[in-house]
């Protein structure tokens, strides 16, 4: 029932009845946990005793998604060694993935089968129709790559043509966030403030003029493009490869958004 997992920064976090949590304090024999959700609001505990584990007398302010999560990373690290490790069959990726998982999350997995057969498609597509093209002009944009994985539209716009060809790929919502995030501020779930933006209202509001000195990069952005790299996992990437692994990000990015 409880899982214990340890946080990409190497701590212990607790999968409790779907929630996770982190060490809180420990007071005698008695450990308390709370919900990593903590920095948002939420009041979730869990006691762990000689008794066992139970849930603290507050709820939490905020649905399961441990499990969501969990399965769909798992299921994008497939999807990319998958196409890495040409030399590796389906089973052997699968294999390797699942096998040092949490038992909570490998229950919640498509069977092996299935998940065998995506990358088997998954392969397919990418050796047969869709060639490295030879030109920048020299490739048309099928629905493949032009929606995101949910169908939405993800090409806005395509300059076409001459060797300054420009795709720009976004969801207008994920647009819409952005906007938010840096200039007035994400509304929060529950409530009706708005967390801070990356640039304070007050900054563009009073100083409107300084705007043009402000940096064109900064940490944040270029986390992701690191990050982004390392995905892709090669310097020259096929045009399609490219596409899909940005369809893959916006998919992850839409689940920490929701
Ligand atoms: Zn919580």
């Amino acid at each position: 029932m409880a899982t214990y997992v340890t946080s990409c920064k190497g701590n212990e976090q607790l999968v409790f009845k779907g929630y996770l949590y982190e060490f809180e304090s420990q007071k005698l024999e008695r450990v308390y946990w709370r919900c990593t959700e903590v920095k948002r609001g939420c009041k979730g505990r869990a006691i762990e005793d000689a008794n066992g584990l139970r849930e603290g007398r507050n709820s939490h302010d905020h649905p399961s998604r441990t499990m969501e999560i969990g399965v769909k990373r798992v299921l994008a690290e497939i999807k990319s060694e998958a196409d890495i490790q040409h030399g590796q069959t389906p089973h052997a990726i699968v294999a390797s993935a699942v096998s040092n998982l949490p038992a909570a999350i490998q229950g919640a997995l498509p069977s092996t089968s299935a998940i065998k057969k995506q990358i088997q498609r998954r392969r397919k597509v990418f050796s047969g129709q869709h060639s490295a093209p030879s030109s920048i002009c020299d490739f048309t944009l099928s629905d493949q790559f032009v929606l995101t994985n949910s169908g939405e539209r993800f090409l806005l716009d395509d300059t076409g043509g001459d060797r300054d060809r420009i795709n720009v790929f976004a969801t207008d919502r994920n647009l819409h966030v952005l906007n938010e995030d840096t200039w007035i501020g994400r509304p929060m779930r529950y409530g009706r403030t708005r967390r801070a933006p990356l640039f304070s209202i007050d900054l563009w509001n009073q100083y409107n003029s300084t705007l043009d000195h402000l940096p064109r990069t900064n940490n944040s952005v270029e986390g992701w493009n690191r990050r982004f790299s390392s995905l892709l996992a090669a310097a020259n990437p096929v045009i399609w490869k490219f596409i899909d692994t940005l369809k893959s990000e916006q998919t992850m990015r839409e689940l920490k958004l929701s």
